[in-house]
């Protein structure tokens, strides 16, 4: 019996997870620097949790989310996206008492069943942030600024911000009638879904993945020309924070988002180049969600992005990024005794955070050199009979070849002479 990876899943190889260790690293420094704390939550939640913030009638929900029934009979959901499980923290944990803003991070695998191509797998890993508490326009733009730094501080430059406004709850009813008009007309044409989306969230139809109801909705009326004033004012604000950030967009006022919690901006990075699926990041204000899942009205808004179009786009660009670190310095042994030796030597050495490389079962020195020319070790350190007598081993920069012997009592000389590259 061999087994297989499920479908839609990879592994992260060796010579992979140093790239990934880089951006995840990036993507943390970055968001401390605006304040931003790290929250973790289980990858399954109550099923419920994301049928009430994504909405029952949302793909994510009723395609593409993997439910079980635990052996008590539970409905549980393993997590399509990490804002509703943040939101049901939030609530739950009374994050709301003290200082009303709060700024959280997340890093973490989400899981969606849909047909795996190029940029979507089954299990994807996102980075994501959400600011909580308030709905001043500013923050809108500092979460949209820290997804811009982030993306373009990795290197990449083919990049667009496209930005939209899809209202509050308020100005959305005229929109959604609006929407009902355009579509009478074309009602029978519409796929089952959109038919059913059409007397309950008319909007939906936009997001629709079938051509024909792409084609029929090429010329609907755009929300923002059905905002009310105070979400015109809104989305005017954000677009000055976003100028004196220095941050370009483009309006697409096509940008609808597939779930049902957001309201006023809406916002997604574009990457040409790297096929269909070509968002890299998308976000925006939720003023609903916690409300709408047991909690107070607690305005709120943020993103999020998949590692693997991250990674992706980087490779596009070419954007150099780290592979698998080389020792700086392999351990070499000639006899028995000379092991005996250097291995309580060599634990100090790792104990410093010196990676150092050992390989006793190639018995030649031959052997040896060889493989620690192969792994491009900065330092080879060499300890034969004749060191052995002396307690003493040798140190070779294995580029230029320039060797020193140093006596291995006190060993903090030869700690120094490898951290600071002595020879
Ligand atoms: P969404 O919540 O659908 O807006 O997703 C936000 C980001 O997560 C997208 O822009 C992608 O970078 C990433 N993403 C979403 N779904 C997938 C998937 N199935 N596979 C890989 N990445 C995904």
């Amino acid at each position: 019996m061999q087994y297989s990876i499920p479908r839609g899943t990879y592994d992260i190889l060796p010579e992979e997870s140093p790239k990934w260790h880089k951006v995840i690293a990036e993507f943390r420094k970055l968001v401390e620097a605006y304040g931003y704390a790290e929250i973790l939550t289980p990858i399954f939640e109550q099923a419920d949790l994301f049928e009430r913030s994504s909405g029952k009638s949302s793909d994510v929900v009723k395609k593409e989310m993997y439910r079980f029934t635990d052996r008590k009979g539970r409905e549980f959901a393993l997590r399509p996206e990490g804002t509703a499980p943040v939101a049901r923290s939030y609530i739950e944990n009374r994050m709301d008492i003290g200082s009303l803003n709060k700024k959280l991070y997340y890093l973490g695998p989400m899981f969606r069943y849909d047909r795996p191509q190029a940029g979507r797998y089954r299990q994807f890993y996102q980075y994501g942030v959400e600011f909580i508490g308030s709905n001043h326009p500013y923050y809108d733009a500092e979460v949209i600024a820290i997804l811009w730094n982030y993306l373009t501080g990795l290197g990449l430059k083919k990049l667009r911000l496209e930005l939209n406004s899809v209202g509050c709850p308020n100005c959305s009813k005229d929109y959604d009638k609006a929407l009902q008009s355009y579509f009478q007309p074309y009602l029978n044409q519409l796929c089952p879904d959109c038919q059913e989306r059409f007397e309950r969230k008319p909007r939906r139809i936009l997001d629709c993945k079938v051509k024909e109801c792409q084609e029929i909705a090429k010329n609907v009326p755009v929300q923002l020309d059905y905002l009310d004033t105070s979400c015109i004012e809104h989305f005017a604000e954000v677009q000055q924070y976003l100028d004196l950030m220095k941050i370009p967009f483009t309006i697409n006022p096509r940008i609808v988002r597939g779930l049902d919690y957001y309201t006023n901006t809406a916002f997604e990075v574009i990457y040409e180049g790297i096929g269909a699926q070509n968002a890299l990041a998308g976000g925006g204000r939720y003023n609903g969600l916690i409300e709408q899942i047991g909690g107070k009205n607690i305005p709120a808004v943020g993103f999020a992005g998949g590692f693997e179009r991250l990674l992706l786009a980087l490779e596009e660009e070419a954007i150099a990024l780290p592979g698998h670190p080389v020792p700086e310095v392999f351990i070499i042994t000639i006899g028995s005794e000379a092991q005996k030796i250097i291995i309580p030597y060599l634990n100090i050495i790792r104990g410093k955070g010196i990676y150092a490389e050992y390989e006793p079962d190639r018995a030649s020195l031959k052997a040896q050199l060889k493989a620690a020319n192969n792994s491009k070790a900065f330092y080879a350190l060499i300890m034969g009979e004749e060191e052995v007598k002396q307690k003493s081993a040798i140190l070779k920069n294995l580029e230029s070849g320039e060797q020193k012997l140093y006596s291995l009592e006190p060993i903090s000389h030869l700690i120094k002479a490898i951290q600071n590259k002595e020879i």
